[in-house]
């Protein structure tokens, strides 16, 4: 079946974390290799997204966007660029008790591969890595929203919302949990279902508050649910608030902004959202927590969902990246997964250059399917300890939880070393190069 000429036109579908990323990792890797290709990302906004709050990042979600050359670019962003996180502290909301901590240093302080953990704000990191995508000659088209599509020949056909059709040799759906890309193509059994967990989110003015954090990260544990707090720029003048929360169905239905609403049913959607979240943490025993809790922010509600484990995530001419393979409710850095995905899945794709995109896809499926299903696993696990709960099981939550956190330090070690940038790829057959000469060699015969 060897050779094939590898893919020159790529269109990818979502201008999110796993989109950008990709585009920036292909053109990294497979460019070398084909001179003429053209990387295209549809978006359905108009413009980057700026919803999301603020994204915690570990050193190895770091080292990815360093290896993209994302860092360098965050870095130029002066104070918006983020804040460096050593440790998020853990605190018992009621007691204002130190549990233990989520590290993001060695036991002598030392980083891991140079980085530590950062806050930003999500819009921050995407405008950077957008940045260095363009300057690889990525072309970024807004406002076109994906509903479908199908493979004829040796063509990907993708549909847009406006009835025009564009084609491509190899589309990529980074298009996150609701995915169209998976839900009318590669994989429509697979729906995205809701956690039963929800953000609320909000970003305070340090202006604001007479009181200040103690730490500079922190999550606060109760029994109705948990509360992180913390700085999101370099200058400390941002407080990034995200509160964890139980809603059922009813409750989203309830508490959700929906088009065609006036202004008092969403003023009003607004003051019980409000209401219920002082209600849930009104127990605060930190001054600062307390304030925040209590000022009159607006909080915004961003209901979790996932998809459970298995499924396809490829066809023929198509491939799933990021949240739209795989959404877990998120745990310490979730979006690193999407930026492992990209790096890895462009690598598989420059060594496979010459072989069918089947082939390929399936070599990425067995290098990445294992690691991501563990990962959903755990995040299931510590997403079932966040319900609400009664006072005792609170108790002998926070006791377990020191435990917990020195299992954690060990685990996140040994992940945070792992590099997407250095997994063995195993030797497609016949290897690229010999697949050149034969090539070369049919032409000229
Ligand atoms: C409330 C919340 C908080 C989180 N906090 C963190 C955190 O602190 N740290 C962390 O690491 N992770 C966090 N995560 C997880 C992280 O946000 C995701 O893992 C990450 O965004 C996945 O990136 P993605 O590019 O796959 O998907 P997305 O970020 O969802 O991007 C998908 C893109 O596709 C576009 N799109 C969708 N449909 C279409 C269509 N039909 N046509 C064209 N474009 C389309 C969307 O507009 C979007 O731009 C959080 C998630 C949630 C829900």
């Amino acid at each position: 079946m060897y050779p094939v000429q590898p893919p020159r036109d790529i269109a990818i579908v979502g201008a999110g974390f796993a989109g950008v990323a990709a585009a920036v990792a292909i053109s990294q890797e497979l460019g070398p290799f084909v001179p003429d290709l053209k990387i295209r990302v549809f978006e359905r906004a108009e413009y980057p997204s700026t919803s999301g709050g603020a994204v915690n990042l570990t050193p190895k979600a770091q080292q990815h966007l360093a290896h993209l050359g994302v860092m360098d670019e965050l870095d130029r962003m002066g104070t918006y660029g983020g804040a460096d996180v050593d440790a998020i502290q853990v605190f018992s909301m009621t007691s204002a008790h130190p549990i233990g901590s989520f590290d993001f240093t060695d036991r002598t302080s030392n980083s891991y591969g140079g980085y530590k953990g950062r806050r930003v704000m999500r819009v921050v990191l995407l405008t950077a890595m957008i940045s260095v995508a363009e300057r690889a000659k990525v072309e970024f088209v807004y406002g076109r929203k994906v509903t479908g599509g199908k493979e004829i020949d040796e063509k990907a056909i993708i549909n847009f919302e406006d009835g025009s059709e564009c084609s491509a040799d190899l589309v990529l759906g980074c298009d996150g949990v609701h995915s169209p890309t998976r839900t009318k193509w590669v994989d429509p059994e697979r729906r995205s279902e809701y956690s039963g967990m929800s953000f609320l989110q909000t970003t305070v003015d340090t202006k604001k508050l007479s009181s200040r954090l103690p730490f500079d990260s922190a999550v606060h544990l109760s029994r109705h649910g948990s509360l992180i707090t913390t700085y999101c720029d370099r200058d400390r003048e941002q407080i990034f608030a995200a509160a964890i929360v139980q809603f059922t169905e009813e409750d989203l239905d309830y508490y959700r902004l929906k088009p065609g609403q006036d202004w008092s049913t969403r003023h009003c959607i607004r003051m019980s959202l409000r209401r219920s979240l002082q209600r849930r943490f009104r127990k605060s025993a930190e001054p600062c927590v307390k304030e925040i809790v209590h000022s009159d922010q607006e909080w915004i509600l961003y209901p979790v969902y996932q998809i459970r484990p298995g499924g396809r995530w490829c066809s023929n001419r198509v491939a799933l990246l990021g949240d739209a393979a795989h959404t877990m409710p998120p745990i310490y850095s979730t979006a690193s997964y999407a930026l492992d995905d990209a790096i890895l899945f462009s690598r598989v794709l420059a060594r496979y250059r010459s072989a069918p995109l089947t082939t390929m896809f399936k070599t990425y499926d067995q290098l990445r399917r294992n690691t991501v299903d563990r990962a959903f696993a755990e995040s299931n696990t510590i997403w079932k300890r966040m319900k609400d709960r009664g006072p005792m099981e609170e108790f002998v939550k926070e006791w377990k939880m020191s435990s917990y956190l020195r299992h954690w330090q060990s685990k996140r070690e040994e992940e945070w070393m792992s590099d997407a940038a250095k997994i063995p790829i195993p030797t497609p057959t016949p290897e690229p190069s010999e697949i050149a000469v034969t090539s070369e060699t049919l032409v000229s015969t």
